[in-house]
Protein backbone atom coordinates (compact mmCIF):
# COMPACT_ATOMS: atom_id res chain seq x y z
CA UNK A 1 0.00 0.00 0.00
CA UNK A 2 3.10 2.14 -0.22
CA UNK A 3 1.57 4.20 -3.28
CA UNK A 4 -1.39 5.07 -1.59
CA UNK A 5 -3.44 8.52 -1.78
CA UNK A 6 -5.87 10.82 -0.40
CA UNK A 7 -9.18 8.72 -0.05
CA UNK A 8 -11.15 10.12 -3.23
CA UNK A 9 -8.42 9.70 -5.38
CA UNK A 10 -8.03 5.84 -4.24
CA UNK A 11 -11.52 5.43 -4.69
CA UNK A 12 -10.92 6.66 -8.62
CA UNK A 13 -7.64 5.50 -9.21
CA UNK A 14 -7.31 2.00 -8.30
CA UNK A 15 -7.73 0.39 -11.14
CA UNK A 16 -6.35 -3.03 -12.74
CA UNK A 17 -3.90 -2.41 -15.67
CA UNK A 18 -4.94 -1.47 -19.24
CA UNK A 19 -4.96 -4.25 -22.30
CA UNK A 20 -3.54 -3.83 -25.81
CA UNK A 21 -6.66 -1.56 -26.56
CA UNK A 22 -5.29 1.22 -24.01
CA UNK A 23 -9.17 1.55 -22.91
CA UNK A 24 -9.62 4.48 -20.29
CA UNK A 25 -12.24 2.77 -18.32
CA UNK A 26 -11.66 -1.18 -16.59
CA UNK A 27 -13.25 -3.45 -19.22
CA UNK A 28 -15.80 -6.34 -18.17
CA UNK A 29 -13.99 -9.63 -17.80
CA UNK A 30 -16.91 -12.09 -18.36
CA UNK A 31 -14.56 -15.05 -18.59
CA UNK A 32 -15.27 -18.43 -15.90
CA UNK A 33 -11.78 -19.76 -16.90
CA UNK A 34 -8.00 -18.13 -17.89
CA UNK A 35 -5.11 -19.70 -20.80
CA UNK A 36 -1.99 -21.36 -19.22
CA UNK A 37 1.18 -20.49 -21.49
CA UNK A 38 2.29 -24.02 -20.49
CA UNK A 39 2.16 -27.13 -18.15
CA UNK A 40 5.33 -25.25 -15.91
CA UNK A 41 3.20 -22.16 -15.78
CA UNK A 42 -0.33 -24.36 -14.64
CA UNK A 43 1.71 -25.89 -12.12
CA UNK A 44 2.85 -22.89 -10.86
CA UNK A 45 0.00 -20.87 -10.80
CA UNK A 46 -2.07 -23.93 -9.19
CA UNK A 47 0.81 -24.27 -6.16
CA UNK A 48 0.15 -20.21 -5.74
CA UNK A 49 4.20 -20.40 -6.39
CA UNK A 50 2.79 -17.50 -8.86
CA UNK A 51 0.24 -14.68 -8.91
CA UNK A 52 -2.24 -15.04 -11.99
CA UNK A 53 -6.10 -15.78 -12.57
CA UNK A 54 -6.78 -19.73 -12.88
CA UNK A 55 -10.60 -19.50 -12.12
CA UNK A 56 -13.26 -16.95 -11.34
CA UNK A 57 -14.48 -18.74 -7.94
CA UNK A 58 -11.22 -17.73 -6.78
CA UNK A 59 -9.73 -14.76 -8.84
CA UNK A 60 -11.15 -12.23 -11.52
CA UNK A 61 -9.50 -8.96 -12.82
CA UNK A 62 -12.53 -7.11 -11.84
CA UNK A 63 -12.62 -8.60 -8.34
CA UNK A 64 -9.53 -7.76 -7.24
CA UNK A 65 -9.97 -4.20 -8.69
CA UNK A 66 -12.77 -3.65 -6.18
CA UNK A 67 -10.94 -5.89 -3.88
CA UNK A 68 -7.73 -3.86 -4.05
CA UNK A 69 -9.85 -0.72 -3.68
CA UNK A 70 -11.62 -1.78 -0.78
CA UNK A 71 -8.18 -2.74 0.92
CA UNK A 72 -6.53 0.79 0.32
CA UNK A 73 -10.25 2.62 1.47
CA UNK A 74 -10.42 0.69 4.62
CA UNK A 75 -6.55 0.64 5.48
CA UNK A 76 -6.33 -3.23 5.81
CA UNK A 77 -3.90 -5.80 4.29
CA UNK A 78 -5.60 -8.22 2.02
CA UNK A 79 -9.45 -8.69 1.32
CA UNK A 80 -11.62 -11.00 -0.34
CA UNK A 81 -15.33 -10.26 -2.36
CA UNK A 82 -18.34 -12.92 -1.83
CA UNK A 83 -21.59 -12.73 -3.61
CA UNK A 84 -23.69 -10.70 -0.42
CA UNK A 85 -23.25 -8.93 2.24
CA UNK A 86 -24.42 -12.56 3.99
CA UNK A 87 -21.98 -14.47 2.27
CA UNK A 88 -19.27 -12.22 3.93
CA UNK A 89 -20.41 -12.74 7.45
CA UNK A 90 -21.14 -16.52 7.50
CA UNK A 91 -17.96 -16.55 5.42
CA UNK A 92 -15.61 -14.82 8.17
CA UNK A 93 -16.99 -16.68 11.26
CA UNK A 94 -16.85 -20.37 9.20
CA UNK A 95 -13.95 -19.87 8.43
CA UNK A 96 -12.16 -18.28 11.85
CA UNK A 97 -14.86 -20.52 14.48
CA UNK A 98 -14.19 -24.48 15.04
CA UNK A 99 -16.67 -25.99 16.62
CA UNK A 100 -17.23 -25.64 20.06
CA UNK A 101 -16.40 -21.95 20.30
CA UNK A 102 -18.15 -18.94 21.19
CA UNK A 103 -19.17 -15.59 19.61
CA UNK A 104 -19.95 -12.63 22.06
CA UNK A 105 -21.88 -9.89 19.29
CA UNK A 106 -23.14 -6.87 20.38
CA UNK A 107 -27.39 -6.97 20.75
CA UNK A 108 -29.16 -5.04 17.93
CA UNK A 109 -27.53 -7.14 15.12
CA UNK A 110 -28.73 -7.25 11.26
CA UNK A 111 -31.84 -9.81 11.19
CA UNK A 112 -30.07 -12.32 8.78
CA UNK A 113 -26.85 -12.16 11.04
CA UNK A 114 -28.61 -13.12 14.04
CA UNK A 115 -30.15 -16.10 12.37
CA UNK A 116 -26.53 -17.05 11.45
CA UNK A 117 -25.59 -16.66 14.90
CA UNK A 118 -28.43 -18.84 15.93
CA UNK A 119 -30.02 -20.81 13.95
CA UNK A 120 -26.71 -22.19 11.44
CA UNK A 121 -23.43 -22.05 13.53
CA UNK A 122 -25.53 -23.52 16.66
CA UNK A 123 -25.60 -26.49 13.88
CA UNK A 124 -22.00 -27.16 14.54
CA UNK A 125 -21.99 -26.21 18.15
CA UNK A 126 -20.94 -22.98 17.95
CA UNK A 127 -22.39 -20.29 20.67
CA UNK A 128 -23.09 -16.81 21.12
CA UNK A 129 -23.84 -14.01 24.11
CA UNK A 130 -25.16 -11.20 22.99
CA UNK A 131 -24.27 -8.03 25.20
CA UNK A 132 -25.61 -4.76 25.50
CA UNK A 133 -24.84 -1.80 24.05
CA UNK A 134 -25.44 0.45 26.85
CA UNK A 135 -23.81 -1.45 29.55
CA UNK A 136 -20.01 -2.02 28.15
CA UNK A 137 -18.82 -2.90 32.09
CA UNK A 138 -20.60 -5.86 31.80
CA UNK A 139 -19.28 -6.97 28.65
CA UNK A 140 -15.62 -8.58 30.98
CA UNK A 141 -18.47 -11.05 32.75
CA UNK A 142 -19.51 -12.34 29.24
CA UNK A 143 -16.04 -13.61 28.11
CA UNK A 144 -15.89 -17.31 28.27
CA UNK A 145 -12.78 -20.01 27.99
CA UNK A 146 -14.06 -20.44 24.39
CA UNK A 147 -14.30 -17.12 23.40
CA UNK A 148 -12.83 -16.52 20.03
CA UNK A 149 -14.66 -14.01 18.63
CA UNK A 150 -16.39 -10.07 19.35
CA UNK A 151 -19.24 -9.05 16.20
CA UNK A 152 -19.88 -5.78 16.52
CA UNK A 153 -22.28 -3.29 14.03
CA UNK A 154 -22.19 0.11 14.48
CA UNK A 155 -24.04 2.09 14.05
CA UNK A 156 -26.51 -0.37 14.47
CA UNK A 157 -29.68 -1.14 12.11
CA UNK A 158 -32.00 0.65 12.90
CA UNK A 159 -31.31 1.91 16.67
CA UNK A 160 -28.54 3.93 15.53
CA UNK A 161 -26.83 2.43 18.71
CA UNK A 162 -22.94 3.04 18.71
CA UNK A 163 -20.53 1.37 20.40
CA UNK A 164 -17.02 3.27 21.14
CA UNK A 165 -14.65 0.98 18.41
CA UNK A 166 -11.36 2.59 20.62
CA UNK A 167 -12.84 0.56 23.31
CA UNK A 168 -13.98 -2.45 21.50
CA UNK A 169 -10.44 -2.64 20.00
CA UNK A 170 -8.75 -2.48 23.70
CA UNK A 171 -11.01 -5.13 24.83
CA UNK A 172 -10.96 -7.47 22.16
CA UNK A 173 -6.96 -6.90 22.42
CA UNK A 174 -7.24 -7.88 26.31
CA UNK A 175 -8.76 -11.08 26.13
CA UNK A 176 -7.37 -12.57 22.68
CA UNK A 177 -10.48 -12.10 20.77
CA UNK A 178 -10.90 -11.33 17.01
CA UNK A 179 -12.61 -8.13 16.62
CA UNK A 180 -14.89 -8.44 13.43
CA UNK A 181 -16.91 -5.33 12.88
CA UNK A 182 -19.80 -4.80 10.20
CA UNK A 183 -19.11 -1.58 8.74
CA UNK A 184 -21.94 -1.05 6.35
CA UNK A 185 -23.90 2.10 7.83
CA UNK A 186 -21.12 4.22 8.26
CA UNK A 187 -18.89 2.99 5.32
CA UNK A 188 -14.86 3.80 5.10
CA UNK A 189 -15.56 6.46 4.29
CA UNK A 190 -17.20 7.85 7.48
CA UNK A 191 -15.42 5.38 9.63
CA UNK A 192 -12.08 2.87 9.50
CA UNK A 193 -12.89 0.03 12.25
CA UNK A 194 -9.40 -0.95 11.75
CA UNK A 195 -7.78 2.28 12.89
CA UNK A 196 -9.20 1.65 16.48
CA UNK A 197 -7.98 -2.24 16.38
CA UNK A 198 -10.45 -3.92 14.12
CA UNK A 199 -9.09 -7.61 12.63
CA UNK A 200 -11.93 -8.14 9.88
CA UNK A 201 -13.82 -5.43 8.67
CA UNK A 202 -16.67 -6.73 6.64
CA UNK A 203 -19.18 -4.96 4.35
CA UNK A 204 -22.86 -5.89 2.73
CA UNK A 205 -22.01 -4.20 -0.92
CA UNK A 206 -25.51 -4.03 -1.66
CA UNK A 207 -26.09 -0.38 0.64
CA UNK A 208 -23.60 2.02 -0.32
CA UNK A 209 -21.30 0.96 -1.31
CA UNK A 210 -23.62 0.24 -4.90
CA UNK A 211 -25.18 3.23 -3.52
CA UNK A 212 -27.78 2.95 -6.53
CA UNK A 213 -30.05 -0.21 -5.97
CA UNK A 214 -28.73 -2.19 -8.44
CA UNK A 215 -26.53 -4.93 -7.10
CA UNK A 216 -25.97 -7.64 -4.29
CA UNK A 217 -22.48 -8.30 -3.27
CA UNK A 218 -19.93 -8.09 0.14
CA UNK A 219 -16.63 -7.94 0.92
CA UNK A 220 -14.02 -8.83 3.50
CA UNK A 221 -11.01 -7.03 4.49
CA UNK A 222 -8.30 -6.71 7.27
CA UNK A 223 -5.15 -8.85 8.85
CA UNK A 224 -3.86 -11.14 6.11
CA UNK A 225 -3.41 -14.00 8.19
CA UNK A 226 -6.90 -13.94 9.05
CA UNK A 227 -8.39 -12.77 4.98
CA UNK A 228 -5.87 -16.35 4.15
CA UNK A 229 -8.17 -18.40 5.83
CA UNK A 230 -11.35 -16.38 5.27
CA UNK A 231 -10.29 -17.00 1.25
CA UNK A 232 -9.80 -20.07 1.41
CA UNK A 233 -13.09 -21.17 2.65
CA UNK A 234 -14.58 -18.62 -0.04
CA UNK A 235 -12.62 -20.15 -2.77
CA UNK A 236 -13.45 -23.80 -1.65
CA UNK A 237 -16.95 -23.45 -0.99
CA UNK A 238 -17.94 -20.97 -3.76
CA UNK A 239 -19.68 -17.81 -2.77
CA UNK A 240 -17.94 -15.90 -5.45
CA UNK A 241 -19.02 -12.10 -6.05
CA UNK A 242 -19.91 -12.03 -9.97
CA UNK A 243 -17.59 -10.46 -12.35
CA UNK A 244 -20.74 -8.03 -13.39
CA UNK A 245 -21.29 -6.97 -9.64
CA UNK A 246 -17.80 -6.76 -9.29
CA UNK A 247 -17.53 -4.30 -12.00
CA UNK A 248 -20.49 -2.44 -10.65
CA UNK A 249 -19.03 -2.18 -7.41
CA UNK A 250 -16.05 -0.64 -8.45
CA UNK A 251 -17.25 1.57 -10.43
CA UNK A 252 -20.06 2.70 -7.90
CA UNK A 253 -16.45 3.91 -5.04
CA UNK A 254 -15.30 6.09 -7.50
CA UNK A 255 -18.30 8.00 -6.59
CA UNK A 256 -18.55 6.96 -2.82
CA UNK A 257 -17.03 10.48 -1.44
CA UNK A 258 -19.50 12.23 -3.44
CA UNK A 259 -22.53 10.45 -2.26
CA UNK A 260 -22.04 9.77 1.45
CA UNK A 261 -21.49 13.57 1.83
CA UNK A 262 -24.59 14.17 -0.07
CA UNK A 263 -26.55 11.61 2.20
CA UNK A 264 -25.27 13.37 5.25
CA UNK A 265 -25.96 16.83 3.79
CA UNK A 266 -29.41 15.73 3.68
CA UNK A 267 -29.60 12.94 6.25
CA UNK A 268 -28.37 16.41 8.70
CA UNK A 269 -31.31 18.26 7.03
CA UNK A 270 -34.18 15.49 8.05
CA UNK A 271 -33.02 15.25 11.16
CA UNK A 272 -33.07 18.99 11.82
CA UNK A 273 -36.86 19.26 10.65
CA UNK A 274 -37.94 16.26 12.49
CA UNK A 275 -36.74 17.75 15.94
CA UNK A 276 -38.25 21.09 15.60
CA UNK A 277 -41.58 19.11 13.93
CA UNK A 278 -44.11 19.26 16.78
CA UNK A 279 -45.81 15.54 15.69
CA UNK A 280 -42.19 14.04 16.38
CA UNK A 281 -42.28 12.88 19.78
CA UNK A 282 -38.26 11.86 19.33
CA UNK A 283 -35.69 12.14 16.77
CA UNK A 284 -32.40 9.62 16.50
CA UNK A 285 -29.47 10.67 14.35
CA UNK A 286 -25.67 10.05 15.51
CA UNK A 287 -24.88 14.05 14.53
CA UNK A 288 -27.91 15.12 15.82
CA UNK A 289 -28.03 16.80 19.81
CA UNK A 290 -30.70 14.68 20.55
CA UNK A 291 -29.03 11.01 20.16
CA UNK A 292 -27.37 10.56 23.72
CA UNK A 293 -23.63 9.44 22.12
CA UNK A 294 -23.57 11.98 19.84
CA UNK A 295 -20.00 12.58 21.23
CA UNK A 296 -18.85 9.30 20.92
CA UNK A 297 -20.30 9.35 16.74
CA UNK A 298 -18.45 12.68 16.37
CA UNK A 299 -15.14 10.53 18.03
CA UNK A 300 -15.29 8.23 15.79
CA UNK A 301 -17.21 8.97 12.62
CA UNK A 302 -16.55 11.84 9.91
CA UNK A 303 -20.01 12.64 9.65
CA UNK A 304 -23.61 11.38 10.77
CA UNK A 305 -24.40 8.75 7.51
CA UNK A 306 -27.49 8.67 5.75
CA UNK A 307 -29.81 6.83 8.07
CA UNK A 308 -32.50 8.50 10.40
CA UNK A 309 -34.64 7.20 12.68
CA UNK A 310 -37.62 8.61 14.56
CA UNK A 311 -41.06 8.35 16.44
CA UNK A 312 -44.30 10.42 15.41
CA UNK A 313 -46.52 11.52 18.64
CA UNK A 314 -48.95 8.76 18.84
CA UNK A 315 -46.97 5.23 18.74
CA UNK A 316 -47.40 2.25 16.18
CA UNK A 317 -50.60 3.76 14.38
CA UNK A 318 -49.63 7.43 13.81
CA UNK A 319 -45.89 5.88 12.36
CA UNK A 320 -48.39 3.64 10.02
CA UNK A 321 -50.57 6.43 8.74
CA UNK A 322 -47.03 8.18 7.88
CA UNK A 323 -45.96 5.37 5.82
CA UNK A 324 -48.82 4.86 4.28
CA UNK A 325 -49.43 8.89 3.41
CA UNK A 326 -46.41 8.94 2.25
CA UNK A 327 -46.14 9.94 -2.22
CA UNK A 328 -42.78 10.08 -3.33
CA UNK A 329 -40.63 8.40 -1.53
CA UNK A 330 -40.53 4.84 -1.56
CA UNK A 331 -41.63 2.14 1.19
CA UNK A 332 -39.28 -0.40 0.87
CA UNK A 333 -36.76 -2.35 3.04
CA UNK A 334 -33.56 -1.71 1.78
CA UNK A 335 -30.91 1.47 2.32
CA UNK A 336 -28.16 2.66 0.90
CA UNK A 337 -30.02 4.01 -2.08
CA UNK A 338 -30.47 7.26 -4.44
CA UNK A 339 -33.96 7.10 -3.66
CA UNK A 340 -35.11 7.98 -0.04
CA UNK A 341 -36.77 4.85 2.03
CA UNK A 342 -38.95 4.77 4.41
CA UNK A 343 -39.42 1.61 6.90
CA UNK A 344 -41.43 0.62 9.74
CA UNK A 345 -39.34 -1.77 11.26
CA UNK A 346 -42.09 -3.02 14.00
CA UNK A 347 -44.27 -4.43 11.31
CA UNK A 348 -41.54 -5.44 8.67
CA UNK A 349 -37.95 -6.43 9.18
CA UNK A 350 -38.14 -7.04 13.00
CA UNK A 351 -41.94 -8.05 13.13
CA UNK A 352 -40.63 -11.63 13.86
CA UNK A 353 -39.31 -10.68 17.63
CA UNK A 354 -41.56 -10.43 20.91
CA UNK A 355 -42.14 -6.94 22.41
CA UNK A 356 -39.25 -7.17 24.72
CA UNK A 357 -36.72 -8.53 22.08
CA UNK A 358 -37.64 -5.44 20.01
CA UNK A 359 -37.50 -3.31 23.19
CA UNK A 360 -34.01 -4.68 23.73
CA UNK A 361 -32.49 -3.34 20.54
CA UNK A 362 -33.75 -0.05 21.00
CA UNK A 363 -36.67 -0.86 18.62
CA UNK A 364 -40.11 1.12 20.03
CA UNK A 365 -43.21 -0.18 17.76
CA UNK A 366 -43.49 3.71 16.58
CA UNK A 367 -40.24 3.58 15.47
CA UNK A 368 -39.58 5.07 11.65
CA UNK A 369 -36.48 4.55 9.90
CA UNK A 370 -35.77 7.05 6.51
CA UNK A 371 -32.44 5.88 4.67
CA UNK A 372 -31.97 9.31 2.88
CA UNK A 373 -31.28 9.50 -0.28
CA UNK A 374 -29.70 11.80 -3.03
CA UNK A 375 -33.14 13.40 -4.48
CA UNK A 376 -33.08 16.90 -3.98
CA UNK A 377 -33.73 17.55 0.06
CA UNK A 378 -36.40 20.39 -0.07
CA UNK A 379 -38.59 18.09 -2.28
CA UNK A 380 -37.54 15.00 0.68
CA UNK A 381 -38.90 17.15 3.28
CA UNK A 382 -41.87 18.41 1.91
CA UNK A 383 -42.99 14.85 1.72
CA UNK A 384 -42.09 14.16 4.67
CA UNK A 385 -43.87 17.34 6.44
CA UNK A 386 -47.27 16.51 4.22
CA UNK A 387 -47.09 12.85 5.96
CA UNK A 388 -46.82 14.17 9.28
CA UNK A 389 -49.29 16.65 8.78
C1 LIG B 1 -28.04 -5.59 4.36
C2 LIG B 1 -27.11 -5.85 5.48
C3 LIG B 1 -26.42 -7.08 5.56
C4 LIG B 1 -26.64 -8.20 4.56
O1 LIG B 1 -26.21 -7.88 3.28
P1 LIG B 1 -26.82 -8.53 1.93
O2 LIG B 1 -26.00 -7.90 0.86
O3 LIG B 1 -28.26 -8.19 1.89
O4 LIG B 1 -26.60 -10.00 2.03
C5 LIG B 1 -25.55 -7.26 6.62
N1 LIG B 1 -25.36 -6.29 7.56
C6 LIG B 1 -26.01 -5.11 7.51
C7 LIG B 1 -25.77 -4.09 8.57
C8 LIG B 1 -26.91 -4.85 6.48
O5 LIG B 1 -27.57 -3.67 6.45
Amino acid sequence: MADQKRFETDAIRTQIPTTAEREHSTPLYMTSSYLFESTEQARALFASEMDGNVYSRYTNPNTSEFVDKMCKLEGAEAGVATSSGMAAVFSSLAALLNQGDHILASRSLFGSTHQVLSQILSKWGITFTYADLDDTGSWESLVQKNTRLLFLETPSNPGLDLIDLEWAGRFANAHDLILVVDNCFATPYLQRPIEFGADVVLHSATKFIDGQGRAIGGVIVGQESLIKQISFFTRHSGPALSPFNAWLLSKSLETLPVRMDRHCDNAEAVARALAENGRVRRVKYPFHEDHPQESLARKQMVRGGGIVGFEPEGGFEAARTFIDRIQMLSRSANLGDTRTIVTHPASTTHSKLSDEERQAVGITSGLIRIAVGLEHVEDILADIEQALA
